[in-house]
């Protein structure tokens, strides 16, 4: 065994492998030796236990797969074949080209991020955002932090700490990510009065407890998001909690999560709820994500009622919530395509959304013809994509597959991950699947020749 032990290359030996000297040349000496000591390190072990010793080839692959896929993943631009648009494990909504260049643009240089540039002094984050959300909301005011959680827990803590919050329990939902509204209610020092059933709450089951409760801050309502209650239900519409509201003086906060400011309907989806409905509606405040549908960055908004936004600007936990500069840059360019009514054409979820099935048709029998060409034989079949991101559960738009004809589909989904760059597909039925519908049409060379790698 010790003799075999020192067949075992040095630190030094294995890092003169052609692999490891071009990983070194990116990640630098630091990592790849480490790379390296920790890969001997095990192999060491198993040789103990009676393994042989790999080729030294064999061994700095192994070193290279330990670095890239655990110690230092990269993280980088994907493919997205699953047919989930609002893909939360992919990064959600792409930007729009203008909403990149604005990013660029606030990357290189310096900016009138906190300056009035007219005055010459000091100005505020996020007017140059407000403005524009409350025309497009019909909002008196807004406000714009980090996500959307953390918009929730603002406006809780700012409008309801120590002070009780009314939620349906049918609303008492986990977003995903351990964002569950009892624990932010805790957090946010707001406490937690539930209202109702899981499946049916009446207005007069707000009306006992608002008659009963001598402190209500808010009602709040919150989206569903991520799955629907089906049969025997019953809830309490927004029109409705805002009249509740006003009869017994208590403001009316909801958290939309999505947040679309176009309506779903005209694309064959139910209606998600918009946030200009809210806002008509008369809610306090209105909370959403950037990222979801309205197709921008990570951004969480609020805009509602002066007399209740603009004091959570004020608010201590405003400062450690705050938007980074490159995400306004890239928000304020996504709300513009909606000033100009061009975002069923520039945002890309919206496109995505708004793509006829011949369209994605056409593009899914395009790939089949130069997979064939590449001797690979794949059909075309009928699908649904799913909008994904916490809007429209259960929902769906009917797609064009392209579907693989391979024994293993789980193996080729693998070798898809493990191309540059990585492709996520999906498997159904045993079937491996690409829904062209969230694939961007310059990312289509790449996914081809990562399939035609990945079959042959
Ligand atoms: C997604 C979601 C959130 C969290 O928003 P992030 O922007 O991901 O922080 C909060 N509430 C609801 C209802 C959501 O759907």
């Amino acid at each position: 065994m010790s003799n075999r032990l020192r067949q075992i290359p040095s630190v030094d030996r294995l890092l003169g492998e052609p692999a490891l000297q071009e990983r070194v040349a990116f990640y630098g000496h630091r990592l790849v030796v480490t790379a390296v000591r920790e890969t001997l390190a095990a192999v060491r072990k198993e040789v103990r236990a009676g393994a042989e010793v790999p080729p030294r080839e064999a061994l700095a692959a192994r070193a290279v797969a330990h670095l890239e896929n655990r110690l230092a993943p990269l993280f980088r631009p994907v493919i997205n074949a699953t047919g989930v648009i609002i893909h939360t494990n992919l990064g959600r909504s792409p930007l729009s080209a203008a909403a990149r260049t604005a990013v660029e643009a606030a990357a290189r240089g310096y900016s009138n991020l906190e300056y009035d540039l007219p005055e010459g002094r000091r100005g505020h984050r996020t007017d140059h955002v407000e403005r524009i959300l409350c025309e497009l909301t019909g909002a008196e005011a807004a406000l714009v932090v980090n996500n959307n959680a953390g918009a929730v827990l603002l406006a809780l803590a700012g409008l309801a700490q120590g002070r009780g919050v009314l939620i349906s329990r049918g609303q008492l939902v986990e977003i995903g990510g351990g964002f569950r509204i009892p624990d932010v209610m805790a957090r946010s020092g707001a406490r937690l009065i539930e209202v109702g059933t899981t499946n049916r709450t009446h207005r007069a089951d707000y009306e006992r407890v608002l008659q009963q409760e001598p402190d209500v801050a808010l009602i709040l309502r919150a989206h569903h998001s991520n799955f629907r209650i089906v049969g025997f239900t019953a809830e309490v519409g927004i029109a409705e909690l805002v009249d509740l509201g006003t009869t017994y003086g208590v403001p009316v906060m909801d958290d939309l999560g999505s947040g679309a400011l176009l309506d779903t309907s005209a694309f064959g989806l139910a209606h998600e709820p918009t946030v200009q409905e809210s806002v008509e509606a008369g809610a306090a405040v209105v909370c959403f994500s950037g990222d979801k549908l309205l197709g921008g960055p990570q951004a969480g908004i609020i805009v509602g009622k002066a007399e209740f936004v603009d004091p959570l600007k004020r608010h201590p936990l405003a400062r450690a919530l705050r938007i980074d500069k490159l995400c306004l840059a890239a928000l304020q360019a996504t709300l513009f395509h909606y000033l100009r009514g061009e975002a069923t054409q520039e945002i890309p979820i919206w496109r995505m959304i708004a793509a006829p099935v011949a369209e994605i048709d056409r593009r899914a029998k395009r790939w089949r013809r130069w997979l064939r060409r590449a001797g690979i034989e794949a059909t075309v079949v009928d699908g649904r994509s799913t909008v994904g991101g916490g809007s429209l559960p259960g929902e769906t738009l009917p797609t064009r597959l392209l579907a693989l004809p391979v024994s293993d589909p789980d193996g080729v989904a693998t070798a898809l991950r493990a191309a540059n760059p990585p492709v996520v597909a999906r498997i159904e039925d045993d079937q491996l699947l690409l829904d062209p519908r969230t694939v961007l049409p310059e990312e289509e060379k790449a996914l081809l020749r990562a399939l035609q790698e990945a079959i042959t």
